[in-house]
């Protein structure tokens, strides 16, 4: 199903670029910037199984999108200056800003040097049990489980299953089935209760995943100091915030927040909830984290940045460059904000 879905997205992408229907919307739906959200930027790996590859995007796809961007004469900014020019009104030149969630090491490693290459701000979202080497990063438990067991045994509202996982068409099944069921838990613990017990009955370390791809706070310290980079909050545990008590979700913004400036020594004024689509980040969240006080907060329901988002800014849409999608043909689109006009239903604003 997300294979097929992926195939519709990618023709559609197509059909707008070889037409050349993407230009008809650009008056009307390209507003007035865009926010990028990316997660790992790496080269490219050889598994054949990477059910999270949209999640990553190579290096050369990166400088792609910037020198594009250089090439339109966008300016690159920081999320202080894209809120700056919202409230001042600033709006005479087209803007993009670059924001990388859950704080990953091949951040530093990969896309610092691209960034400096085009002397491009970025934002980096961090989830502080992450750097604290503690945190669940469960969607790649998943897919090293997966990529190990030839059959996995599970319990699935309360009956026992066993899922077939000896084929690559069996693992990807498995995968999106296990992965909407984990993200579906209502609570904090239950997806951690779950992913621990599939994790250590398949032997898959999830501590050593948090090590190995975050970075860690003495790493964020000098990361932070660069002067490019900007540091974000990303709740504590990345928790989808609508499951959670106002109380609890309250405490995942203000905690991640505190932790994050006391490692750096910065203020931490910008946001990003995790997951960030319809079902883990509505108008009770918009509201929590302006009242957390951020300037800004970024969800990832598609859209581009309109003059009417400076009433919203703890409730901002990005267009996501997708590790599926690396293909530098549907760049003109992805800037015209054809694509997601149409993936948000044409809405210039979609904070409700
Ligand atoms: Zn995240």
């Amino acid at each position: 199903m997300k294979q097929l879905r992926s195939n519709v997205i990618r023709a559609g992408l197509e059909a707008l670029y070889l037409t050349g229907a993407h230009r008809l919307f650009h008056p009307i739906f390209a507003g007035i910037g865009s926010i990028f959200t990316l997660h790992h930027v790496r080269p490219a790996r050889e598994a054949a199984f990477q059910p999270n590859s949209h999640l990553e995007v190579t290096p050369q796809f990166l400088r792609a999108v910037l020198a594009h961007l250089r090439s339109r004469s966008v300016d690159i900014v920081t999320m202080d200056e894209l809120h700056r020019r919202l409230t001042e009104r600033d709006l005479s030149r087209r803007f993009a800003s670059f924001t990388f969630d859950d704080g990953y090491r091949d951040n530093r490693d990969f896309a610092l040097p691209i960034m400096r290459e085009f002397d491009a701000p970025f934002t980096v979202h961090v989830t502080s049990d992450f750097a604290q080497g503690v945190g669940n990063l469960w969607w790649i438990a998943l897919e090293m489980v997966i990529a190990k067991a030839s059959a996995i045994e599970a319990g699935i509202d309360g009956a026992a299953i066993r899922i077939d996982t000896s084929t690559p068409s069996a693992k990807h099944a498995a995968f999106e089935r296990l992965h909407d069921w984990l993200r579906g838990l209502p609570g904090r613990d239950d997806l951690a209760r779950e992913i621990g017990a599939l994790a250590a009955s398949h032997g898959i370390d999830q501590a050593a995943i948090c090590r190995d791809l975050c970075l860690s706070w003495d790493e964020l310290k000098p990361f932070a100091a660069e002067p490019l980079v900007g540091i974000g909050a990303h709740t504590v545990t990345h928790c989808n915030l609508a499951h959670q008590s106002d109380d609890i979700a309250s405490q995942e913004m203000a905690t991640s927040r505190a932790r994050i400036e006391s490692a750096i020594q910065r203020p931490v004024l910008h946001f990003a909830y995790p997951y960030g689509d319809r079902v883990a980040a509505g108008p009770r969240e918009f509201a929590l984290a302006k009242a957390a006080g951020f300037k800004t907060a970024v969800t990832t329901r598609p859209g581009m940045i309109f003059p009417e988002s400076a009433e919203y800014p703890t409730a901002l849409p990005r267009v996501s460059l997708n590790g599926n999608f690396q293909d530098e043909r549907i760049l003109p689109v992805l800037t015209s904000g054809a694509a997601t006009a149409m993936w948000n239903g044409f809405r210039r604003i979609d904070a409700a």
